[in-house]
């Protein structure tokens, strides 16, 4: 070995090992990185569960709020609707609802479609109902023809819905063009974003919002709905996603029970029926109704004024339509089945107002003999 590759050796030496401290000292500063911003999500857990006690409810912008805290969005005002039919945040009930405040005039509202486009393309199918709420800016955005031009010119396929009185812009208390706001499945606020930007946000929430389910969300987070499911264990319970439910459902059914929906008054198999036998759930079987509780309500609807255990059913408060009344699911599936009021005949001076597409007639075994 001369001295020239000595030194080369030397040199060789010195990088390898020079090489190696600097890989360990990265190494280390990762591993300390990843420490702190551990640590540091830990605190911010910590202090989210910190405020979430409170149970008030959460109006923060930019951030996912919890399903316990989130306020109950407001219903939409009158308007016109373009791309669909007059619908209702009640109708919407099961779908997660993406409401877009824009005006067509306003290039920042512009900005944000492409995306806006692009959830509605890909989530639709998936259960995302994205409404766009058009509160004008100018007088000319006021024009019904000049808003439906400018729907079909931008190539929006949403459903569009006026606000030329700015009800419901003052209602969810909007303050700028475009503000975003993110509803689950049961109606409640949970994501809300004004101007452009915070698109993967966006759509990381609504993902969020489809993966959760009714069952969940009431058994995790509403007390009274968990008292009222006492009598169904964890393992009884039939807990399936909003698309296997629409796979194995017609569609009337599905609307009925997924969505809310209410059959029409006087068309449904079972309110005239006077046969006996179990109303069980038309979706999973579980016993709700002996015929013996059945009486003709003239509603239009089979009405019966008691279950047929206090287990069966799940009965929660809902206030859509600017109503209070009493929403009844069955306890085994959360299904909507109907609702509960309080001019029902006696012994219990109840009327449980059922659609017959949510029942089953099962004959012969009422229950009672
Ligand atoms: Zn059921």
């Amino acid at each position: 070995m001369n001295r020239h590759t000595l030194n080369l050796a030397v040199f060789a030496l010195a990088a390898v090992v020079l090489t190696g401290a600097a890989l360990s000292w990265a190494n280390a500063q990762r591993r300390n990185n990843r420490k702190t911003s551990a640590a540091t999500a830990q605190l911010q857990n910590r202090a989210e569960a910190a405020t979430d006690e409170s149970g008030a409810p959460d109006t923060r912008r930019d951030v996912f709020i919890s399903a316990r805290r989130a306020p109950n969005a407001a219903k939409f005002g009158e308007g016109t609707w373009l791309n669909s039919q007059p619908t209702t945040l009640e109708n919407l009930r099961g779908r997660v609802v993406l409401v877009d405040f824009w005006t067509f005039g306003c290039y920042n509202c512009r900005n944000t479609l492409p995306t806006l486009k692009r959830l509605d393309a890909q989530y639709r199918n998936k259960g995302l109902t994205i409404v766009g709420v058009h509160a004008p800016e100018s007088d000319y955005e006021k024009g019904i023809e000049n808003v439906r031009e400018a729907v079909q010119r931008l190539g929006i396929k949403y459903p569009v819905v006026t606000d030329n009185d700015y009800a419901t812009w003052r209602a969810y208390g909007v303050q700028a063009w475009p503000t975003v706001v993110i509803l689950d499945k049961q109606g409640r606020i949970r994501f809300t974003h004004i101007g452009e930007g915070y698109y993967e946000q966006q759509e990381q929430i609504i993902q969020k919002l489809l993966a959760e389910t009714d069952v969940a969300t009431r058994t995790a987070e509403d007390k009274t709905d968990l008292s009222q499911q006492r009598g169904v264990n964890m393992e009884e319970r039939v807990v399936k996603s909003e698309e296997e439910w629409r796979a194995e459902m017609t569609p009337q059914q599905f609307h009925v029970m997924r969505e809310k929906g209410t059959e029409r008054a006087f068309t449904g198999e079972y309110d005239a029926s006077k046969k006996h036998g179990m109303y069980v759930c038309s979706a999973c079987g579980n016993p709700l109704f002996s015929s013996e509780a059945k009486f003709d309500s003239g509603t239009g609807w089979p009405s019966f004024y008691q279950p047929v255990s206090e287990q069966s059913v799940g009965e929660h408060v809902d206030q859509a339509y600017g109503m209070t009344r009493t929403e009844v699911v069955c306890a085994r599936c959360a299904s909507h089945l109907g609702h509960v009021f309080k001019d029902g005949p006696r012994p219990t001076g109840l009327r449980y107002c059922m659609n017959s597409v949510a029942l089953k007639l099962n004959e012969n075994n009422s229950g009672q003999n």
